[in-house]
C-alpha cells in the first residue's frame, strides 16, 4: 500500500510563473481564498498581495483548475502528473486533472 500524501508532501510543489518563481502549496491556498472570497477581488489587486504579476497570477488559476468554491487543492493521480502535480478537485473522487483527462500520454507534462 501506497502512502500517496507522504509522497504528495515529499515532493512538494513547482508550479512555475514568468519570473520563475516557484509557487508553494501555501501560495496557492493563500490565492485560493482570495479567489474564492465575495465578492472576488480583482486579479490585479490578488497579483499585488501575491507579490505576482497578472499573467502568473491567470496562469496559475487557470493550470490548477481553480473555479469552484469549496473545490480542494489534491494531487491529480493522472498519468501524465502521477501525483506530481495538484489540481482544484471537487472531491475526492475527482483525481484526475482537466490536462490528463483530455490528453492521457501528455498530461501536466507539456
Ligand atoms: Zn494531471
Amino acid at each position: 500500500m501506497i502512502d500517496l500524501d507522504a509522497i504528495n508532501s515529499d515532493i512538494g510543489l513547482t508550479f512555475d510563473d514568468n519570473q520563475g518563481t516557484p509557487w508553494t502549496d501555501a501560495d496557492i491556498e493563500r490565492l485560493a481564498l482570495m479567489y474564492f472570497s465575495m465578492p472576488r477581488p480583482p486579479n490585479s489587486v490578488m497579483a499585488e498581495r501575491m507579490g505576482r504579476t497578472v499573467g502568473a497570477l491567470q496562469t496559475v488559476i487557470s493550470r490548477v483548475g481553480m473555479a469552484r468554491p469549496g473545490d480542494k487543492l489534491r494531487a491529480c493521480l493522472g498519468v501524465g502528473c502521477q501525483g506530481q502535480r495538484k489540481f482544484f478537485s471537487a472531491g475526492v473522487n475527482n483525481r484526475i486533472c482537466g490536462r490528463c483527462e483530455r490528453d492521457p500520454v501528455m498530461g501536466c507534462a507539456a
